[in-house]
């Protein structure tokens, strides 16, 4: 490892790896999530990773080199990581919960790996190469706070009502009675188990 440039398709290797590996795994993800709007959002980023391996079939072959010959390591992991959650049984919504932390590891790893081969193309006075990283990595950054949205909304919210009834049932009887006559779910579960 001598120059920046050997660099850069090092570092571009082993996010063609990454890539690869998530074209499989991606499916994976959508299958095991419950709420529509996290599946949707699995399925519409694989179709967005078809195109980022494409961009870097395009790169590769404008630096005339090979984009094989590297494992990333780190998304094996990170995969196995999400594997031994889609085979987790549970309340839906906390798996689901689940599976967006997995995969915003996922997202900013990636953000990691393409902000830095941008820097170095940029700093290799490569612009064009540096234009489509960006193109990968805004993409990618736009999974991510997809998936920030959807944690914050849908998911997360469901998980801890989840939570909550079952709290309500096994711990906060007394104050069940009490619930119905003020209406008060919510803040009379918190009370409870608090
Ligand atoms: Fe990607
Ligand atoms: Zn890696
Ligand atoms: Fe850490
Ligand atoms: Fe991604």
């Amino acid at each position: 490892m001598n120059s920046l440039h050997e660099l850069l398709i090092e570092e571009m290797k082993d996010l063609y790896s990454a890539e690869n590996q998530l074209l499989k795994a991606l499916p994976k993800m959508a299958k095991a999530a419950s709420a529509p709007e996290l599946k949707e959002a699995f399925t519409s980023h694989l179709e967005e990773t078809r195109g980022q391996v494409q961009r870097l079939e395009e790169i590769f072959e404008e630096l005339e080199a090979s984009p094989r010959g590297k494992k990333c390591k780190a998304m094996e992991g990170l995969i196995a990581e999400g594997k031994d959650i889609i085979e987790e049984d549970g309340n839906p919504s906390v798996k689901d919960a689940a599976l967006i932390a997995s995969a915003q590891r996922v997202e900013h790893y990636e953000i990691a790996g393409y902000g830095c081969v941008r820097t170095f193309a940029n700093l290799l006075g490569l612009q064009s190469i540096a234009n489509k990283l960006q193109e990968t990595l805004d993409e990618e950054g736009a999974a991510d706070h997809k998936l920030t949205e959807l944690a914050e909304t849908i998911i997360n919210v469901d998980a801890e009502n989840a939570d909550d009834d079952e709290e309500a049932e096994e711990e906060v009887k007394p104050a069940r009675t009490s619930r119905s006559a003020n209406g008060n779910v919510r803040k009379t579960a918190k009370a409870g188990a608090a």
